[in-house]
C-alpha cells in the first residue's frame, strides 16, 4: 500500500494543490526523461525508488531524525561544509532549484534578470512546494555571486532561519583567512544550533562521511571514459542530484553496487548506446532537479555525455578532506584545503577551472565540449567566452549555449546541438 505523506506535508505547510501539480509534473518529467532509456544499468532502479519518493520517504525520516534530536541544514552550494554539519550529527540537503515554479510571485520580488537558479529558490519557497526548505532548522545562504549574495537579503524577510557565510572572491592568502574565519563561525553556528561540541574525533568521522560519497561517485564516474560508455549522461547526471539530499550511507552503497555492474560492463565491452557514439562534457552551471532539459536533448540527438564539469558534478565532488591530521585545528585545515580548490567562476582570476576542463575532456576521452550557461548568469557567462576560445585554439571542439528553465528554446538548442554533434562525429 502505498504512503499517505499528505499530513506530512500539510504539517509542514505545503500548498496541497500546487504541491500536487509539481508532483505530477515531475512524475511525468522523469518517466519521458529516465524510464524512456534503453540498456539502463539495473542499479539505477535505486534512484528510481528514490525519485519516486522525492517529497515523501526521504522527508520523512528527516522528519524522523528531527525527533530524535537530529538537525537539518539546507544549502543552495558546495561551498557550504557537509563535513562540520555531519560532525554535529546534523543532515545537509540540498535545495531543488531546478525548476520555475510561482513566477509571477517572483517577479514581484527578484529583478527580472536574476538567473533561473536563484529565481527557482524563491519559487519553491513562495509557491509553498517544497518539504525541505520548510523542514530546515537553518537554511544555509553564501555570499557568492552578486545575484545569491542580494537575494539572500529577500530571502531573509521570508524565514527566519537563515544563515548567511561569507566566501571570498580571490585565491589569495587573505581570501583564505576569510573562509577558515567563516568556516570556524559556521562550527560554531551549527554547534549551538545542534547543541554539540565538534572535536577531533566527531571532525573526524564527518570528514569520513562525505570521503565516503565523493569516493563513490568518483568511482562511478571512472567507468565513463570507457567506449561504449556503460552509462548514459542522464542517469550519472541523476546520481550526482542525489548525492545532495540522500542518506550518505546509503548513497554510498547504492553508488557502489551499481559501480560494480558498470565495471562488468566495461569488460564485457557493454554500453547504453553503440561504440562509437560522439561523447560529449558538460561544462558551466550547476543543473539542480529536476533540470534535465539540456542533457535529454544532447542523448536523443545521437550523443554521450561522459562528464560534468559542473557543482552537481566534479566541480562539486572532486578531491577528499585529508581525515589523517590529529587536532580539530588541523582537521578544520584539511577541510579548508579542499573547499579553497573549488573552481566555482566567482573567483577571480579562475584559470584552474580552465586546466580542470582540458584535464576532464582527456581523462573522459569526450570529443567536445558543451559550456552551459544559464541566463544572466554573469560568472559562468563572462568565462564561456574564454573558455570556448582557449579550448578552440586547442583543437576541442566547442559549442556555447545559454539558456533558462522554460521549454520554449527546445527547438532552437536541438538544432544547435545536433549540428554540434554532426561536427564532433
Ligand atoms: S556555481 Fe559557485 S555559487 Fe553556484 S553552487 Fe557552485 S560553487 Fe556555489
Ligand atoms: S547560476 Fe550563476 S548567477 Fe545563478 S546562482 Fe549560480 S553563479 Fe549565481
Amino acid at each position: 500500500m502505498e504512503a499517505n505523506y499528505e499530513p506530512m506535508w500539510e504539517s509542514l505547510g505545503l500548498d496541497l494543490a500546487a504541491h500536487d501539480e509539481l508532483l505530477r509534473i515531475l512524475g511525468k518529467g522523469y518517466s519521458d526523461v529516465f524510464l524512456s532509456q534503453e540498456n539502463r544499468p539495473k542499479g539505477m532502479s535505486y534512484f528510481d525508488f528514490v525519485m519516486s519518493e522525492v517529497h515523501g520517504l526521504r522527508v520523512k525520516e528527516l522528519i524522523d531524525g528531527q525527533k530524535e534530536g537530529r538537525k537539518v541544514i539546507g544549502s543552495f552550494c558546495v561551498f557550504v561544509p557537509e563535513e562540520i554539519v555531519r560532525a554535529a550529527d546534523a543532515t545537509l540537503v540540498g535545495l531543488c532549484t531546478g525548476a520555475d515554479f510561482a513566477t509571477d510571485e517572483v517577479d514581484e520580488l527578484l529583478p527580472r534578470n536574476t538567473c533561473a537558479l536563484i529565481k527557482s529558490a524563491f519559487g519553491f519557497k513562495l509557491g509553498k512546494v517544497c518539504p525541505y526548505i520548510e523542514t530546515a532548522d537553518m537554511l544555509v545562504g553564501e555570499n557568492t555571486c552578486d545575484g545569491k549574495k542580494k537575494s539572500y537579503e529577500v530571502l531573509g524577510g521570508l524565514v527566519d532561519n537563515l544563515y548567511v557565510m561569507d566566501l571570498p572572491q580571490t585565491k589569495s592568502p587573505e581570501g583564505r583567512a576569510l573562509m577558515r574565519a567563516e568556516y570556524v563561525r559556521f562550527r560554531d553556528a551549527i554547534e549551538e544550533l545542534t547543541g554539540i561540541t565538534i572535536d577531533a574525533e566527531r571532525l573526524r568521522k564527518g570528514i569520513g562521511i562525505a570521503n565516503d560519497k565523493r569516493r563513490a561517485i568518483h568511482r562511478l564516474n571512472s567507468f565513463r571514459s570507457a567506449d561504449p560508455a556503460p552509462i548514459s549522461g542522464l542517469d550519472a547526471l541523476l546520481a550526482n542530484q542525489v548525492y545532495f539530499y540522500d542518506d550518505p550511507a546509503r548513497f554510498s552503497e547504492s553508488v557502489n553496487k551499481i559501480s560494480d555492474e558498470l565495471e562488468q560492463r566495461v569488460q564485457k565491452g557493454e554500453g547504453v548506446f553503440p561504440e562509437g557514439t560522439p561523447r560529449i562534457l558538460m561544462s558551466g552551471c550547476p543543473m539542480a532537479v529536476p533540470n534535465w532539459k539540456v542533457p535529454w536533448i544532447v542523448e536523443t540527438s545521437g550523443a554521450v555525455i561522459v562528464g560534468e564539469e559542473s557543482c552537481v558534478g566534479e566541480r562539486g565532488t572532486r578531491n577528499l578532506a585529508d581525515d589523517s591530521r590529529n587536532t580539530i585545528d588541523e582537521l578544520m585545515e584539511s577541510i579548508l584545503d579542499r573547499y579553497f580548490q573549488i573552481d566555482c567562476a566567482v573567483f577571480t582570476p579562475n584559470l584552474e577551472r580552465q586546466r580542470h576542463i582540458e584535464e576532464m575532456y582527456k581523462r573522459y576521452n569526450a570529443d567536445g565540449v558543451i559550456h552551459y550557461g544559464l541566463q544572466f548568469c554573469q560568472p559562468y557567462q563572462f568565462e564561456s567566452m574564454n573558455v570556448e576560445a582557449n579550448l578552440e585554439k586547442k583543437g576541442i571542439p566547442t559549442l556555447r549555449i545559454d539558456t533558462d528553465y522554460s521549454m520554449e528554446d527546445i527547438g532552437q538548442l536541438k538544432t544547435r546541438i545536433e549540428a554540434f554533434i554532426e561536427r564532433i562525429s
